[in-house]
């Protein structure tokens, strides 16, 4: 590894580097030890490499370009994984995807999807499918449905379960009884972590967290599963 020419430290660990690179207005986020946020490429490789963050063009490209990378990397969490071992759909008849042309899922802010989208009241967005989608095209409320990533006060992040979906889910409403895959549970919390790293999204992930606690106080039941082994 060479040697910073100025204060003769290796470069990785250079600080005067860090800051002729912030300086530049590259982003400082390009550590040669760790992955690029934008292009999830390491230093060496990455595309975004000495791009100047301070022009608002640039800087709005970036960010749609770092949203995108944040989702991709949350859906690859989910994976196939599901909330149970075998198909829950079997014991609802798939009630989660019966919606009709007004109702369908509520997408997460900057979210992109091939399926057909509706505005709501409230400025959000709402994916209308008709209970039929390819499945690697779904939208990231159905990949986590019934749990959701609460955000809590302290800044923890945890799966637990989504109560918006009482009365329709029947994970939710039995939930007590139910064994959700260690997996599943995981890889929510961990795409919720991925996704809190854009500020719109960690607002909207912290407003429908209090809303999922509203709802298990009026409902009278424990939303939190996290807990459980
Ligand atoms: S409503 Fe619940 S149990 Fe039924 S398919 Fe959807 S997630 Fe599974
Ligand atoms: S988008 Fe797909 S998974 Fe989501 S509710 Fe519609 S049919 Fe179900």
């Amino acid at each position: 590894m060479k040697r910073c020419k100025d204060r003769g430290g290796q470069n990785r660990g250079c600080r005067r580097r860090r800051k002729a690179e912030a300086d530049r207005g590259c982003c400082l986020r390009r550590k040669t030890d760790t992955n690029c946020e934008i292009d999830g490429k390491q230093g060496i490789n990455c595309k975004s490499k000495g791009t100047r963050t301070d022009d608002k063009s640039t800087k709005a490209f970036l960010d749609g370009d770092r949203t995108a990378e944040l989702y991709r990397r949350a859906f690859m969490e989910i994976g196939d994984k599901t909330p149970l071992l075998k198909d829950c759909g079997v014991l609802c008849g798939k009630a989660c995807c019966k919606g009709d042309k007004e109702t369908g899922m509520r997408l997460f802010p900057k979210e992109e999807t091939a399926l057909k989208e509706v505005s709501t009241a409230d400025g959000g967005k709402l994916c209308v499918c008709e209970g039929d989608c390819d499945r690697k095209t779904r939208p990231f409320g159905c990949r986590i449905f019934p749990l959701f990533p609460v955000l809590h006060d302290d800044g923890r992040i945890s799966a637990e379960l989504d109560m918006r979906g009482f009365r329709l889910c029947p994970l939710v409403e039995n939930a007590q009884k139910v064994r959700f895959s260690k997996d599943f549970r995981k890889a929510v919390r961990k795409a919720g972590r991925i996704l809190c790293r854009d500020e719109q999204i960690r607002a909207y992930i912290k407003e429908v967290s209090e809303e999922i606690e509203q709802t298990a106080k009026l409902c009278g039941i424990s939303y939190i599963i996290s807990k459980r082994k």
